[in-house]
């Protein structure tokens, strides 16, 4: 069976999310722009500080963080804001993120975070395709979107 073009990048997104290096959750995001990629990018430690999966250990996971709340003490970078400064800013207009969640190897979703959302907005990207915990392909027109609805939504479900 051929794949449609949102299947082939959710799963690249899934491969992407591969390469995490969290303990607890891992996601990974790609960019495309005219059913090309422009970039890819997964959640993990900010260049130089050592990761979960070095240190054995995911501080947000010891101390039962709730997904969404105290991202401060965590040094990793989300996976849609890597894809984001791994691409150029004129690519990025009306491109479409796809994001892909596991968590314990089972489906998590790929809704953004808060703090992403800000990301997405500012870099102009036109859409958001990820998949729910259900696996159900969620889509989201950013252009169209309740910006202050979005951002108090994710930041009670994320
Ligand atoms: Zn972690
Ligand atoms: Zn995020």
């Amino acid at each position: 069976m051929r794949l449609s073009w949102d299947d082939y990048f959710l799963k690249m997104a899934e491969t992407a999310c591969l390469r995490s290096t969290c303990l607890r959750a891992q996601f990974g995001a790609v960019l495309v722009k005219n059913h090309t990629l422009i970039s890819t990018g997964y959640n993990g430690a900010a260049s130089g500080v050592k990761s979960c999966l070095e240190q054995g250990d995911c501080v947000r996971e010891r101390l039962h963080i709730p997904s969404g709340e105290n991202y401060e003490i965590c040094h990793s970078v989300h996976a849609e804001a890597n894809a984001i400064i791994r691409a150029s800013f004129d690519l990025m207009d009306d491109a479409t993120l796809y994001i892909f969640g596991l968590q314990q190897e089972k489906p998590r979703s790929g809704m953004p975070c808060f703090m992403c959302w800000r990301m997405i907005f500012n870099a102009r990207i036109g859409k958001v395709i990820y998949l729910d915990e259900e696996g159900q392909k969620k889509i989201v027109n950013v252009k169209v979107v309740d910006r202050g609805r979005i951002l108090s939504y994710s930041e009670r479900e994320t």
